[in-house]
């Protein structure tokens, strides 16, 4: 997902080679915070004067600032240690979800600088009412902020075209075609990318979450749809057409309910949002906060949680091991409501899928986890969509 190596091709122009350093000078210390140019030099393989003439390039355009560390290592001169400034470069988050948007402005570095939300119903998910609300929104979180805004990532339960962000289908908003992208980069006059919510999950844990240390990893988004986010080889997989990952389709019950795609027995009637209602006796108009307040009860009462959720895990682990044989991730982390469900049931289903899983077997290692991101998960994502555009350029 990282879109600057840490290298520079030989014969590069200097001008290339300047770009590409303040780039990945930049990207450094977005994702992993502050250093000393000392660390800089070593982590990207530059000397020391090459990273002093980045870092005073980037001091200038203000978008990092320098002081003396507060604790010294070893004699001599001490490094200067290199912050980057959020207000420098500001990002707008935007995560459209069948019952709910929330939009947030996040600073170089990762940082929420303010954020807002509002619920979705019928009338107001049809997307000239979210476009509308979302440019909005974007003018009042900016005038509160008092910084300018530099791009902007959008987060959809949908399949997207990566070129325009065009929504292809979003079927849980009854959605078809619409033109987010293009509607949203006019009305907000700054360059917008669109992706599907589970692939920025996957993005958000491999940047800033659980899944850093990892390159093969499959983000589980279980809401009222539930789709999947791959990243394979450090790489997003998206299929044609940006289809791949559409798990919550997966047929694991041939007799099972009727499914909206018109398959019988998907995954996503058995383990989505509807599913862990009726397990919990929650009607369907109740809102995701009372099945998290449900499902958090539970964590404190073991035996009423398997009581409740039995069959639940049972679906949980068959459609997680037929992920897991058919994308070999080393790490599964589950998002959204199923970040939710209470540790008993899910470190049961996690030690299943590890030795129930033939890739997992044989390579030994497969991990499901939660998120640890939570809701903000797809919002964190979408920041950093918007931030790989900013960032590949140096700022
Ligand atoms: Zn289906």
């Amino acid at each position: 997902m990282v879109a600057v190596s840490s290298t520079v091709t030989e014969g590069a122009r200097p001008d290339d080679a300047r770009r590409h350093n303040r780039g990945a000078v930049l990207r450094r210390l977005h994702v992993d915070g502050p250093c000393t140019r000392a660390v800089l030099a070593a982590e990207l393989g530059l000397n020391r004067s090459t990273i002093k003439a980045v870092v005073d390039e980037l001091a200038e355009s203000g978008l990092v600032s320098e002081r003396l560390p507060t604790q010294r290592s070893g004699a001599g001169r001490p490094s200067l240690l290199v912050l980057p400034r959020a207000e420098a470069a500001v990002v707008l988050a935007a995560d459209i979800r069948v019952d709910r948007a929330a939009m947030a402005v996040v600073g170089l570095g990762g940082e929420i600088l303010g954020r807002c939300s509002w619920p979705l119903r019928a009338k107001t998910s049809r997307p000239v009412e979210v476009v509308t609300r979302v440019i909005e929104s974007a003018r009042m979180l900016a005038a509160e902020l008092g910084s300018p805004l530099v791009a902007a990532g959008v987060s959809v339960p949908g399949v997207i075209r990566q070129e325009d962000g065009l929504v292809r289908e979003a079927p849980h908003l009854e959605w078809t075609d619409v033109p987010l992208g293009e509607q949203l980069t006019a009305g907000l006059r700054m360059p917008v990318a669109v992706s599907n919510d589970a692939e920025l999950g996957a993005l958000a844990e491999h940047t800033r979450g659980v899944a850093t240390e990892v390159s093969d990893l499959v983000f589980v988004a279980g809401d009222v749809g539930v789709g999947a986010g791959v990243i394979s080889g450090g790489g997003a997989l998206r299929g044609a057409g940006g289809y791949l990952g559409e798990l919550g389709h997966m047929v694991v019950r041939p007799d099972g309910a009727e499914c909206h795609c018109g398959c019988r027995g998907c995954w996503e009637t058995l383990v989505g949002a509807d599913a862990l209602g009726r397990a919990l006796g929650i009607s369907r108009r109740a809102g995701r906060g009372q099945l998290i307040a449900e499902l958090r009860e539970l964590a404190g009462d073991p035996a009423a949680a398997w009581d409740r959720l039995a069959d639940f895990a049972g679906w949980l682990e068959l459609g997680l091991i037929n992920t897991v044989n058919m994308l070999a991730p080393e790490l599964v982390v589950l998002g959204d409501l199923l970040a939710s469900v209470p540790p008993v049931i899910l470190d049961e289903v996690a030690e299943r899928v590890r030795t129930r899983s033939v890739v997992s077997r044989a390579v030994g290692h497969t991990r499901v986890v939660r998120s640890v991101l939570g809701l903000d998960a797809h919002l964190v994502g979408a920041a950093e969509l918007a931030f790989n555009r900013v960032l590949v350029s140096g700022g």
